[in-house]
């Protein structure tokens, strides 16, 4: 059995904010697999089972919407939380990003530890389903 928290999968494009969500969450005991795109964190979410799935909204080709769409309507995925990575967290957005599907959000720039928290509820979540 692992001695981890818990596995994440991090969908982000972009190199900076992938590594520094890898750093902080490693640094906290998660297990962390990684996917640039859309269509290969579809994949990887199938093939890794993680606990949680952080998902960057805008992803060259597949957005991140479409992914979890696709996601969420897997046998294997359909009750793994997913919150949006996104850089439009004004108020009233949460709304709309709970309507396209997600469970949450973490608004970028990152606040690392509400990353944290919001990581360790959406686990919880996931393991009391
Ligand atoms: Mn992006």
């Amino acid at each position: 059995m692992s001695d981890k928290k818990g596995r994440v999968l991090v969908v982000e494009d972009n190199f900076m904010s992938k590594a520094l969500v890898r750093e902080v969450l490693e640094l906290n005991g998660y297990e962390v697999v990684e996917a640039d795109r859309g269509v290969d964190a579809v994949r990887i979410a199938g093939e890794e089972k993680p606990d949680v799935i952080l998902m960057d909204i805008n992803l060259p080709g597949m957005d991140g919407v479409t992914a979890t769409r696709l996601i969420k309507s897997s046998a294997s995925g359909s009750t793994v939380p997913i919150l949006a990575l996104t850089a439009s967290a004004m108020k009233g957005e949460e709304e709309k990003i709970i309507a396209q599907g997600f469970d949450g959000y973490i608004a970028k720039p990152i606040d690392i530890s509400t990353l944290i928290k919001s990581i360790e509820e959406a686990v919880a979540s996931f393991i009391s389903r």
